[in-house]
């Protein structure tokens, strides 16, 4: 752990927790090296000693590729965090972009009662490349964590600062690789750094902690013209937990297909938990907006309402890990929590 502080500059605790931003070419592509980002980044205190921030870098390790990160490596970031809380104004977060939508949007539902910036970055190009995106990466997410009074899991890549749970990566190669489909950017940077602060959370804060996360058996499924409702049964048989169903549009499902009606019910029954997120990258679940929808809301589906998917599905692993029972868990699926819905849902709460 290397740290660079001088008196009376705001501090940032840096977890680097693996990803593209600091792997080598290697026999077999990029892969991670132990050292080589660290050392790049203690470099950056001397280039801009006035300008950043204080900072210390805790290199993790293993360095993990992020298709690899599980829900015990987001409890690792989460535990870190909790660990310095106090010591610091705020934090960055490196991270592989593959699953960074999946860890900032569940860091967003495990740190309870934050009020200190958390950032997350990563980049498209390693920082030994040339183009390299990720050294203003870093420098942006670094002076947002230190000067900006952000209380926020966000995502901060190629100039756009974006509420984490709002995150989708939307772009496998281009430098844009983020979007937030259904709500605006925290800040946006271009020769200054621009605030949007009349959307930037203001949830009353008491003490801050952590909600460790055990996944409940979740899975994620699309409809399809075609799609076997014995399907669904089979997941009923295995006694899974939640179903997030991506439908089409507004939410709407082939209500002609009684069989899929009939199983979703009986999975219901069964205590599965059944949310409807749209397929469509943009836009809301309004079930009541056709025959097609009422029907799902009839089978006890309950709204995702503007979520991503990524949100929706470490909202559920939260809200299972806290203790509810379904009524409640499907409930709270239709409330906002940490600002990642604002369009009210139309089933019943
Ligand atoms: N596979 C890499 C990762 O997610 C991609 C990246 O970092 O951009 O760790």
């Amino acid at each position: 752990m290397v740290s660079h502080s001088s008196k009376n500059k705001p501090s940032v605790y840096i977890a680097y927790t693996g990803g593209t931003i600091g792997m080598v070419p290697g026999d077999k592509g990029y892969r991670p090296e132990a050292g080589f980002l660290t050392e790049r980044i203690n470099t950056l205190s001397k280039s801009y000693p006035e300008q950043l921030p204080d900072f210390k870098v805790h290199e993790y390790s293993p360095l993990l590729d992020s298709a690899n990160m599980s829900p015990s490596d987001w409890e690792q970031i989460a535990s870190d965090i909790e660990s310095h809380y106090t010591e610091f104004d705020g934090f960055v977060i490196l991270h592989g972009t593959d699953t960074m939508a999946y860890s900032a949007s569940a860091l967003s539902f495990m740190l309870e009662e934050l009020s200190k910036p958390v950032i997350f970055t990563g980049s498209q190009i390693p920082i030994g490349q040339i183009r390299s995106d990720a050294i203003d990466n870093i420098i942006g997410s670094l002076l947002i964590a230190g000067y900006q009074a952000i209380p926020e899991v966000a995502i901060y890549f190629h100039n756009h600062l974006y509420r984490g749970n709002r995150c989708q990566k939307v772009d496998a190669s281009g430098f844009d690789a983020f979007a937030s489909p259904n709500f605006p950017p925290l800040a946006n940077v271009g020769t200054k750094i621009e605030i949007n602060q009349s959307i930037i959370n203001k949830f009353p804060r008491n003490s801050f902690k952590v909600q460790r996360i055990t996944p409940p058996k979740i899975i994620t499924m699309n409809l399809f013209p075609g799609f076997d409702a014995s399907i669904i049964q089979a997941l009923t048989e295995q006694k899974i937990d939640g179903i997030i169903l991506r439908t089409y549009g507004v939410g709407n499902a082939p209500v002609q297909n009684k069989a899929l009606l009939q199983a979703l019910e009986h999975a219901h029954q069964q205590g599965i938990v059944i949310v409807n997120c749209t397929q469509c990258f943009q836009g809301h679940v309004d079930m009541s907006g056709y025959e097609t929808g009422t029907a799902l809301m009839n089978a006890g589906v309950v709204s995702g309402a503007d979520m991503t998917v990524e949100a929706a599905l470490s909202k559920l692993y939260y809200l299972f890990n806290i203790g509810l029972e379904q009524q409640q868990i499907e409930t709270k699926m239709q409330q906002n929590l940490r600002g990642e819905l604002t369009r009210p849902s139309t089933t019943s709460v």
